[in-house]
């Protein structure tokens, strides 16, 4: 049933990858396909901007100088003044005098015209006719501005005569703080008012709004903001060129993850078959690591190391076979074969040794059940050993579901075992957790081991860890001592015990027993 859910749930997971690739793809081709197509219309946007920015600048400039200039109104230097203005200004048609929404005189010629009296005041002071008709340009062509009694003629469409590549594309300028129903100073195309509400105290913003992606631009020097508006088309034909590429690539990558996940979803249903009928084989087998007492330097334990010894004589280590055996319910198994093998190997001399103890690592698993507590009490009985025999290590990373381990850790300790964390500091232990689970030994993991004297930012954890188990009463195994040197700093920070290839390699329980008699020369 399990085994069937794991294959199903492996088949689910090629299939997302399968889809979700693509699918990503097109995601990806919809986001960049817009962002070319917003950055284009701000483009646009800012062009409109600038022209109009350097428009208004102009007249506003001329009028200084005209103003400054201090001459009788319409005088003959006022006008020859006029005329150099207008004709040194590219964005400017004209200027002149007016009175009374009478134009007096300007740079064309000297007739009086009227102007009316439509204009609004703009935030910069001047007076603005939106459409007004001069000179031989079209009614409706030319628009004008006022400072004092000057006025300055613009044509409409220079802001907007850019480039944009289609003429679709819409473009306008807008007084800020015009009234919400009125429209645009300048425009092509029907642009709205309403999409300045979208700036919302920004610079520069675009969105999609009625079948168009809208950039909005505001100026830094006037109260004016430029829009341009591309058709969604042009959006859609550069998504659609992107996907062409992404969404076959995302397709083929979809395609490997997804046999890869399969592939190896296989060979790990292949290895749990494997495992299943090397436990019936009877392919595994313990070695012995041993544990060396710092401050004699004998022999006083050893820890149970499985291996594997297929039919076709590999050699498996556990990191390859134990997680796969956690992941298809056979870990159980694997810890009472463990058990079987420390009985056979030294079931009835450990009765005749109490001051010995061989180490056993368990899984999460084994903390779920009370198979763990059964099976120990059969060892006992079977071997007369005592529970001071035993040492049961649990990962630091194994505890995390500490709820359910809690009542068996419970009655582990009722019996009298001793029980280690192992690996420490490599999960997330605080020390209140330590203490209430009331381990009794801490195994320094063999990566804080290793920068002992090497000199690296985290040499002074070992330190820390050291105190901290002290400070809650627990015994302390180093692993992975491979160096005299830290032995030593081991020996002078109050470690009590030590393992690693500096004392021994994992080897056969004969040799462990050899290894006692001789106490270990490399503490001297
Ligand atoms: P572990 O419990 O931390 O065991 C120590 C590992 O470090 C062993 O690797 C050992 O051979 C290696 N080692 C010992 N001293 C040194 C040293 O000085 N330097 C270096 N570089 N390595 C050293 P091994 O035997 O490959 O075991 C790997 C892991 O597999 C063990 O880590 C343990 O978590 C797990 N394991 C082994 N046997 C069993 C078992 O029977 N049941 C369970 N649940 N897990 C097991
Ligand atoms: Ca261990
Ligand atoms: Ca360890």
């Amino acid at each position: 049933m399990r085994r069937r859910l794991l294959t199903a749930f492996n088949g689910l997971l090629a299939l997302i990858a399968l889809v979700s690739m693509p699918w990503l793809g097109w995601v990806e081709a919809g986001r960049q396909g817009y962002s070319v197509t917003s950055e284009v219309a701000t483009r646009y946007a800012r062009d409109v901007l600038y022209r109009a920015d350097k428009t208004a600048a102009q007249a506003r400039d001329t009028v200084a100088r005209l103003d400054a200039a201090g001459f009788d109104a319409c005088s003959v230097p006022e006008l020859k003044l006029m005329g150099h203005l207008d004709l040194s200004s590219s964005y400017i048609q004209g200027l002149g005098r007016i009175q009374n929404g009478l134009v007096q005189c300007s740079s064309v010629n000297t007739l009086k015209f009227d102007l009316g009296k439509d204009g609004y005041r703009s935030p910069s002071g001047a007076i603005v006719h939106s459409t007004v008709t001069y000179g031989s340009q079209a009614p409706g062509e030319v628009m004008a501005l006022q400072w004092k009694n000057f006025i300055v003629f613009i044509n409409r469409d220079l802001p907007l005569d850019t480039w944009t590549g289609s003429l679709n594309v819409e473009l306008g300028v807008f007084q800020m703080d015009r009234p919400a129903s009125s429209g645009p100073e300048v425009a092509r195309g029907d642009v709205k008012r309403v999409w300045l509400t979208h700036l919302a105290g920004l610079g520069d913003t675009s969105f999609i709004d009625g079948g168009r992606i809208v950039a909005v631009v505001r100026s830094t020097q006037f109260r004016i903001a430029a829009v341009a508006a591309i058709p969604i088309m042009e959006f859609e034909t550069r998504r659609n060129a992107i996907a062409f590429r992404l969404v076959p690539a995302g397709a083929l990558a979809g395609l490997v993850a997804a046999a890869a996940i399969v592939s190896l979803g296989r060979r790990q249903r292949s290895l749990a078959a494997a495992l299943r009928s090397g436990l019936r084989q009877k392919e595994f087998f313990l070695q012995y690591q041993p544990i060396i007492a710092l401050t004699n330097g004998q022999c006083v334990g050893a820890e149970a190391l499985m291996r594997w010894r297929r039919a076709t004589g590999e050699l498996v280590g556990p990191d390859l076979f134990i997680p796969v055996a956690e992941q298809s319910s056979l870990m159980t198994s694997m810890t009472q074969r463990v058990f079987e093998l420390v009985q056979s190997d030294a079931g009835p001399w450990l009765a005749d040794h109490p001051d010995f103890h061989i180490a056993i690592n368990l899984s999460a698993v084994d903390f779920h059940s009370i198979t763990l507590v059964n099976t120990l009490d059969k060892f006992m009985h079977d071997t007369c050993a005592c529970p001071q025999n035993l040492i049961l290590e649990i990962t630091e990373r194994s505890l995390m579901d500490v709820g359910v381990a809690r009542d068996v850790i419970h009655a582990l300790h009722e019996r009298g075992y001793n029980i280690a964390i192992d690996d420490f500091g490599t999960g997330y232990s605080s020390l209140s957790y330590l203490q209430s689970l009331q381990l009794d030994i801490l195994k320094i993991d063999r990566s804080f081991v290793e920068t002992i004297g090497m000199r690296a930012p985290t040499s002074n954890v070992v330190n820390h860890i050291i105190a901290m188990a002290r400070d809650i009463g627990m015994r302390i195994i180093a692993e992975g001592v491979e160096r005299t040197e830290q032995a030593e700093h081991l020996t002078e920070h109050g470690v009590q015990y030590a393992q690693g290839w500096l004392f021994g390699r994992p080897t056969t329980f004969e040799e462990i027993k050899d290894m006692i008699k001789i106490p270990s020369q490399k503490l001297t």
